[in-house]
């Protein structure tokens, strides 16, 4: 154990750690984001390239206007906070696929996609900004870099870490897809964790609100997502996330924090 530990400090100290913004908690990042968007962006490709997208355009619009707006926010947030860096290489897309899973996420450096059949869930363009914060906040978190970085100290050792992510990046390429588990169907990310759900909650609320939507809508999209999922098996993607009922008190209870950054009218004037 002791040894394990030493090991991974080791390679912490090596590769070093970032911070997330906002909850300010130390992440494992030792893949650079230099590897990992191409990745991204190869794959949210071909994701596209399987998917139908949808054509209604009202919609279509809808799911760029609050993605621009909530990219806008994490933008000045970043800059704000002396981390633009973070965000270099981003590539933001929102593309609305036509399909009827309650479903959406980012994928490292911006892509972003919904799915038709959350919209009935989001009701409107507030929900939608609740589930685009939530997914973007999981993205500029890293929670999959870090879910990758993990990944790399169980699978391999010490300095054997340095070569992998140099000369192969046949391994950083596996490491991608496990974390991320790529599907043929509906490019499903595997579930994250309750701590990572809990920070893109936070970090959501906080981007939504500076791009202009009321944070108080989020608790009311987690209520209508469970009754929309009733007593049946929750969708994959929720499966490890908190109860819904845990998850709109630790909403509600994170509110007067958001609000102090909730700017009303940050849409008009953007636009
Ligand atoms: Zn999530």
């Amino acid at each position: 154990m002791k040894k394990h530990f030493s090991l991974i400090l080791t390679i912490v100290l090596l590769f070093g750690c970032t911070t997330v913004p906002i909850t300010g908690r130390k992440q494992l990042s030792i893949i650079p984001n230099n590897q990992i968007l191409p990745l991204s962006y190869t794959s949210y490709q071909d994701v596209l390239k399987e998917s139908k997208l949808s054509t209604d355009t009202e919609k279509v619009l809808m799911i760029k206007k609050v993605g621009s707006r909530i990219q806008n926010s994490v933008e000045q947030f970043m800059a704000k906070h002396d981390m633009a860096d973070q965000l270099e290489g981003y590539d933001w897309e929102f593309n609305l696929i036509e399909d009827n899973v309650l479903n959406a996420w980012c994928m490292p450096g911006g892509k972003v996609a919904f799915y038709t059949g959350i919209l009935p869930v989001c009701q409107d363009e507030a929900g939608v900004a609740v589930v685009m914060g939530h997914e973007v906040a999981h993205a500029i978190a890293n929670h999959g870099r870090e879910r990758m970085s993990q990944g790399l100290i169980q699978q391999m050792g010490g300095m054997a870490l340095a070569i992998a992510i140099q000369d192969k990046p046949e391994e950083t390429q596996a490491l991608y897809y496990t974390a991320y588990a790529i599907g043929s169907t509906y490019g499903a990310i595997l579930p994250y964790s309750r701590l990572h759900e809990s920070e893109s909650d936070k970090l959501g609320l906080i981007f939504m609100a500076m791009a202009g939507y009321d944070p108080t809508e989020a608790p009311k999209f987690w209520e209508r997502m469970a009754a929309a999922t009733g007593g049946q098996e929750p969708p994959e993607w929720l499966s490890t996330h908190p109860s819904h009922s845990s998850r709109i008190e630790d909403l509600k209870a994170y509110i007067p924090k958001a609000m102090k950054y909730y700017q009303p009218t940050a849409g008009t004037i953007k636009r």
